[in-house]
C-alpha cells in the first residue's frame, strides 16, 4: 500500500475523525467555498429554514466529508450518511429519506454513482419533498406519495461533470474544492500536530506538506508516519531530519511520488528515450496491470507535469528528466 494515494479505507477513516475540523472556522483553506457556504448557512439559519441542497466536488481526501459533517453542525442539525453504491435499490433510498427528521442533513458520498431508479427518486424528494412509496407487486402495485419534511441533501462527487443534468440542477449551490497550497496543508499539519499532542517544528511541516500532493489526507498520514519515526527512532520531536528520515523510509520522495510513480518515470526515460511509448509496453515495463498505471500512477504525474499523454503514448516531460536527475536527450540530438 502506498502512502501518497488519496482514497481511505475504514481503518484510515478511524484514525481521520479525530482529525476532523467540527466546524466552518477550524476548515484551513478553501477560502472561496467557505465564504459562499457560510453566506448560504447563516442565511437559512436567520430565516429558520433549512438551505438549499449543497453539492461539494473535487478529488478525494480534501475535504468533502468534512464539509457535510461540518454544515450539519453549524446547522445544529444531525447528520445521516450514505452513499451512491451503498444503495442498491431505489427502495433503499426510499427508506432512507422517509426517515429523515425535519431540518436533518443527508449526505449522499459519491453521488454520482446512484443507480438510475434511486436517482430519479432523489430528484423528486430534493425538489418537491415527497416520495412515492411503491406498494404491492405487478399489475396491481400502486405509489403512495408520501411527504417529507424539509431537508437538506449535502453530495459529494469526485466530478461535478459526471452527475446527469436533472440531478445537478436540484442544487441550490455547488462547491468546488480545489487542491491546497503548501501553506495551507502546513496550517492543517500544524493543527493536526496540535491535535495529536506532538511537537512538529516549522520546517518539518514545511517538508511533510511539500509532498503531500496538495491533499490533506495525505498530510495527515504522512505526519502519523513521522511521528512513529520519531517516537521510536528520534528523541519524540518531529524535527526537519526526522521528517526525512522517515519518508525516506516509506519511500515518499521529495515531490511526494513513491515507488511505483519513480518507476514510471523511470522506464519512461530511461529504457524509452523519454518516449513516446503505450500504455502497456510501458506497464509490462514497471511489471503493472495498465489500469494500474494509468489510474493510479498517471493522474498525479500529468497532473504535475512530468508526463505527457500524446495520441502516440506517453511522453516524459523535461521536469521528468531533471527529478530523475538526468539530462533529457537534446531536441537536435542524433
Ligand atoms: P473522500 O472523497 O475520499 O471521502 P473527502 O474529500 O471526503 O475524501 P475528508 O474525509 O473530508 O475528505 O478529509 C480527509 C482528511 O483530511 C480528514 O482527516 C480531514 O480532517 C482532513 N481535512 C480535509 N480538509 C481539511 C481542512 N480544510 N482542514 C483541516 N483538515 C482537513
Amino acid at each position: 500500500v502506498s502512502l501518497v494515494r488519496p482514497g481511505a479505507d475504514d481503518l484510515e477513516r478511524a484514525a481521520e475523525a479525530a482529525l476532523r475540523p467540527r466546524r466552518l472556522e477550524e476548515f484551513v483553506g478553501q477560502r472561496v467555498v467557505r465564504d459562499q457556504l457560510s453566506l448560504v448557512l447563516e442565511a437559512a439559519l436567520g430565516r429558520g429554514r433549512a438551505p438549499d441542497h449543497v453539492l461539494l466536488s473535487g478529488p478525494p481526501g480534501l475535504g468533502k466529508t468534512t464539509l457535510a459533517m461540518i454544515i450539519a453542525a453549524e446547522l445544529g442539525a444531525s447528520l445521516r450518511v450514505t452513499s451512491g453504491p451503498a444503495i442498491q435499490h431505489a427502495g433503499d433510498l426510499a427508506a432512507v429519506l422517509s426517515s429523515l427528521e425535519e431540518g436533518e442533513v443527508l449526505f449522499l458520498d459519491e453521488i454520482h454513482r446512484l443507480a438510475r431508479p434511486a436517482e430519479e427518486l432523489l430528484y423528486v424528494a430534493m425538489e418537491d419533498f415527497r416520495v412515492d412509496v411503491v406498494v404491492g407487486k405487478g399489475a396491481g402495485a400502486s405509489a403512495i406519495p408520501l411527504s417529507l419534511p424539509p431537508f437538506t441533501v449535502v453530495g459529494a462527487t469526485t466530478r461535478a461533470g459526471l452527475l446527469p443534468a436533472p440531478l445537478r440542477d436540484r442544487f441550490g449551490f455547488t462547491g468546488h474544492l480545489d487542491f491546497y497550497s503548501d501553506d495551507e496543508l502546513e496550517r492543517v499539519l500544524v493543527r493536526s500536530a496540535g491535535l495529536l499532542g506532538a511537537p512538529l517544528e516549522a520546517a518539518a511541516a514545511a517538508e511533510i506538506a511539500s509532498r503531500s500532493r496538495g491533499t490533506p489526507r495525505i498530510a495527515n498520514r504522512l505526519l502519523r508516519r513521522v511521528r512513529d519515526w520519531a517516537q521510536v527512532r528520534g528523541d519524540g520531536r518531529m524535527s526537519l531530519d526526522a521528517a526525512r528520515a522517515a519518508l525516506e523510509v516509506y519511500e515518499v520522495d521529495a515531490r511526494g511520488l513513491d515507488r511505483l510513480d519513480r518507476s514510471v518515470l523511470d522506464a519512461l526515460c530511461r529504457r524509452f528515450g523519454g518516449g513516446p511509448v503505450g500504455l502497456t509496453t510501458l506497464a509490462v515495463a514497471v511489471g503493472e496491470e495498465p489500469e494500474t498505471v494509468e489510474t493510479v500512477a498517471e493522474p498525479f504525474l500529468v497532473r504535475e507535469g512530468l508526463v505527457g499523454r500524446t495520441p502516440r503514448g506517453r511522453v516524459a516531460l523535461p521536469a521528468a528528466w531533471e527529478h530523475l536527475g538526468l539530462v533529457p536527450p537534446s531536441a537536435g540530438g542524433t
